[in-house]
């Protein structure tokens, strides 16, 4: 039996739902979820009649099945930039351990410092270039406490949702 975490598609009424609740950073493109936290601090949403984290949701739909588990051999679903309530898709992996993807000399860890910034943490594709999360955050943290985000930036990352609700649309739509 297939045992996977697998989202074929999601309904314009579940697309409305979770884009409600999501918060773009624009700084560093993570997508905070501002509904239901679970108590470690993951995103939760009532999803098919199951209690999901929003950030295995959106993995699941935009990058395909995860599998269910708890073995040493299931892979995990990790938080490149390590904060729990961002499910920007692009900021997930898999990974068997995170310990074993950096660490040694098999050809994963090689691939994986050759796409890793100056600090070792591995970098994601953002709209325009590659870049740290990790790192960003770091920056993002000393930047917003001399530097609020204005009116505009507000403006834009609602800007930004909305955009992304269409574009996924699209994605998922009739052909
Ligand atoms: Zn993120
Ligand atoms: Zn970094």
């Amino acid at each position: 039996m297939n045992n996977d975490f697998l989202i074929a598609d999601l309904t314009d009424e579940e697309k409305n739902r979770i884009s409600s609740h999501i918060y773009i950073d624009l700084f560093t493109e993570c997508w905070n979820w501002t509904g239901a936290l679970s108590g470690r601090g993951y995103g939760r949403i009532k999803f098919r009649r199951r209690m999901e984290m929003t950030h295995r949701v959106l993995f699941a739909w935009k990058h395909g099945p995860i599998p269910r588990g708890i073995r040493s051999d299931i892979p995990i679903l990790d938080h490149i930039c390590n904060n729990r309530r961002c499910c920007n898709p692009d900021h997930l992996r898999l990974v068997l351990q995170k310990e074993n993807i950096l660490k040694g000399n098999n050809r994963a860890a090689i691939n994986a410092r050759k796409t890793s910034c100056p600090k070792g943490h591995p970098l994601v594709q953002g709209s325009k270039q590659r870049y740290c999360p990790i790192c960003r955050r770091e920056d993002a943290r000393k930047h917003n406490i001399k530097h609020p985000p204005t009116k505009e930036q507000r403006r834009r990352a609602v800007e930004r949702v909305r955009e992304w609700r269409k574009t996924h649309s699209r994605h998922v739509g009739q052909p």
